[in-house]
């Protein structure tokens, strides 16, 4: 059980908090990674490295990807799109989707696994909500561990990496759940897509937020610039 490690994709969102507060009660030396691709404000990666504070982890990474921004498409690394006030419903997929994020991300991820010997990846991808984004479906994550399990050297060698995604069929309040029985520091996430200070409340992702919060029964601990 000791010395057993874990590579968490970290965000400094609620889902990817949640997931380090999951590896945490798994008893995983904590290895975060998180990925500077040109959000909207430096508002995430502040709350990435509070979180990493919090959980007093063994070692964080950050990597900068600048490339996604360059190469744009997206209302979250594009500044001439904006991004949508409306909870996404509908069967397309949304502008928020940034063009093969969790692939590089889940790459890059595998790489430091390998490198420090981690037995385990969380991610906090998650089907319900983000259900139009198809990096986040259940599909996906099947593939990349098979990708794992034939393309790591350690794999090869009889010591698989295993993929961890524990949110991905759970709603958001199912989510805040758990992560409240674990004690998961939700006042220093973020998940407002505008990046400010305090979280608009308008956008997909504080309205997601915030119904979670709500359906649980419990009250967000960040400030709200609309409420
Ligand atoms: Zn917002």
């Amino acid at each position: 059980m000791l010395n057993r490690k874990a590579v968490v994709v970290l965000s400094g969102g609620l889902d990817s908090t949640t997931c380090l507060g999951i590896a945490a009660d798994e008893g995983y030396s904590l290895y975060t990674l998180t990925f500077d691709y040109g959000q909207r404000h430096a508002r995430e990666l502040r709350a990435a490295e509070q979180v990493a504070d919090y959980y007093q982890v063994a070692d964080r990474r950050i990597v900068k990807l600048d490339f996604l921004r360059k190469i744009g498409k997206s209302a979250l690394t594009d500044f001439h799109l904006s991004v949508p006030k409306n909870v996404h419903d509908g069967e397309d997929i949304p502008i928020t989707y940034v063009p093969g994020r969790n692939l590089l991300f889940l790459s890059l991820a595998a790489s430091f696994a390998e490198a420090i010997e981690a037995q385990a990846i969380y991610i906090g991808v998650n089907a319900l909500d983000y259900s139009g984004y198809p990096d986040c479906r259940p599909q996906f994550i099947q593939a990349v561990q098979k990708v794992l399990d034939v393309g790591t050297k350690t794999a090869v060698e009889g010591a698989p990496i295993s993929l961890q995604t524990p949110l991905l069929h759970l709603t958001k309040a199912e989510i805040i759940r758990w992560g409240h029985r674990l004690g998961v520091p939700y006042q220093l996430t973020t998940s407002c897509y505008e990046g400010a200070e305090e979280a608009c409340g308008e956008c997909d992702s504080c309205r997601l937020r915030l119904r979670g919060f709500k359906e649980a029964g419990l009250v967000d601990p960040i400030p709200y610039r609309s409420l």
